[in-house]
């Protein structure tokens, strides 16, 4: 066993080690020698090797300058019980005793001193494992957590601030039924252009539609509706127009035959003029105004001139037809075609009185279309203006309502923010109060030895302050002026 500060003498008061100076020792009253050289510090040492209390670890520079901080009457204690002795580091005055200890010990060692001196406390010297476990402040792992947990609040409130969909959406819509009316404008002021414009080159505009109508070729018009009014006047155009040419024609046939009849030869007899025809173009019907002149006399004063009697003596004049002239009388027939031409002219003439002036009727009807079409086309622009101005005025509305309503939002967040912060800062100071000078820590390699302990444990890492253990993984940095408080003024 190791050194004392203090032995006894022969009446067993506590002597320090003087040179040369003997002593006996406190727990087994063997002898002691002072050893007072000039390297270590001066202290008593047994005559002989001995161990007297095993508790005691070889007393290093770092014990002795612990126990130095302490009234030279509360070191080296002797405590006894149940007849066993042990030499306490310090017994501070309210009875605790203080040990210091340098080298790892086992948790039976620690449980076996506990109980012996029961009010006591330990001052480890860490210096050694000091980077053997990890300590971390209280204060800022708790300010960290605090800190994620405002921002992350705080990003919640940005991200519900830029969420106001039902203004937006009625904007939205309303700004498209704007476009829609402004686009119906701007056709119907296109439309107002070609509708003028269509006006003011009517004349020209019908006289190219007559001409397509006689020529039979496609006519373009640049308003809708216009070429459903020239094709009901085009086909009332081709109808008279068939009609008179139809006239015409059958004159101009019943003219040509005259014309024929008066070239053929004729043969006056009995004061009615003849014509002369071969008996293949004589027919029935013509029997009763035919005469049969006899070719062998007919140059005489008195010709042979007869008639057909019936329909049976026509017939047998085929197979002696080369010995006779035929001759038809035509008078009727002349006075038929010339009556008819007559009528037909007549009809003619009246049609053509009647013929429609189809430029003067287009051009009625064209303006009249066109004059209807102005007429809605300005209602539909001014209707489409209206509505314009109307759902202007709305948007108008909608974007004060939005305004109002995002100012009354934001002053609401800010205040709920500024709370937030307010609160945030509050805790900030709470934890920093509460957590001040506490630190978790982490052994990197197990040191399991000081978390059975249930007395008080200080680490002493060789700094101005000490970890006092304050629970499982938990050190309190304490200086140690506080530590010197605690046990030395009480
Ligand atoms: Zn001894």
């Amino acid at each position: 066993m190791a050194n004392l500060q203090f032995a006894n003498d022969e009446n067993g008061n506590r002597i320090k080690p003087s040179p040369r100076g003997r002593g006996f020792c406190p727990i087994c009253e063997g002898p002691m020698i002072a050893k007072c050289g000039e390297i270590y510090r001066w202290h008593w040492q047994h005559d002989r090797e001995r161990n007297c209390d095993s508790w005691k670890e070889h007393e290093t520079a770092w014990h002795r300058a612990w126990k130095e901080i302490f009234p030279e009457s509360w070191r080296e204690i002797i405590i006894e019980r149940n007849g066993e002795k042990h030499i306490a580091d310090v017994l501070t005055k309210n009875d605790t005793v203080i040990e210091f200890q340098n080298s790892p010990i086992s948790v039976n060692t620690i449980l076996v001193r506990e109980s012996f001196y029961k009010n006591m406390l330990w001052v480890i010297n860490a210096k050694s494992f000091s980077t053997n476990f990890s300590i971390r402040s209280k204060v800022s792992q708790k300010l960290m957590r605090l800190e994620e947990s405002y921002k992350h609040d705080l990003k919640n409130f940005y991200s519900l601030e830029s969420r106001d969909p039902v203004y937006n959406k009625k904007i939205f819509d309303l700004e498209r039924d704007k476009e829609s009316y402004k686009r119906i404008q701007e056709q119907e002021e296109q439309k107002l252009k070609d509708l003028t414009q269509s006006l003011e080159s009517l004349n020209d505009i019908v006289s190219k539609t007559i001409i397509s109508w006689e020529k039979e070729i496609y006519q373009n018009f640049s308003i809708f509706g216009m070429s459903e009014i020239s094709e009901r006047h085009k086909s009332d155009f081709k109808d008279k127009t068939i009609k008179i040419n139809l006239i015409k024609s059958q004159v101009t046939l019943l003219e040509r035959n005259l014309n024929e009849i008066e070239n053929m030869n004729t043969y006056q007899y009995l004061g009615i003029k003849y014509v002369l025809v071969n008996y293949e173009r004589l027919n029935v019907d013509m029997i009763e105004r035919s005469i049969i002149i006899l070719k062998s006399n007919m140059d005489t004063i008195f010709p042979t001139i007869l008639k057909f009697q019936n329909k049976l003596d026509f017939l047998t004049y085929k197979y002696k037809a080369d010995k006779y002239l035929f001759a038809v009388d035509t008078t009727k027939t002349i006075e038929k075609i010339t009556g008819d031409i007559t009528r037909l002219n007549s009809e003619y003439h009246e049609l053509q009185i009647k013929f429609p002036d189809y430029h003067n009727c287009l051009s009625l009807d064209f303006e009249k279309f066109i004059q209807n079409e102005l007429k809605s086309n300005e209602k539909r622009f001014y209707e489409a203006s209206e509505n314009e101005m109307k759902v202007q005025t709305e948007i108008f509305t909608l974007e004060i309502e939005k305004n109002e309503s995002d100012a009354e939002l934001e002053t609401f967040y800010s205040k709920q923010k500024e709370e937030e912060k307010l609160e945030y800062e509050k805790e900030k100071g709470r934890i920093m109060r509460t957590y001040k000078g506490q630190y978790t820590f982490l052994w990197k390699r197990e040191r399991k030895s000081w978390s059975e302990t249930t007395c008080p444990v200080y680490f002493d890492i060789g700094e101005d302050y000490l970890f006092e253990r304050t629970g499982p993984n938990s050190l309190t940095k304490i200086s140690i002026e506080t530590f010197m408080e605690r046990y030395l003024n009480v």
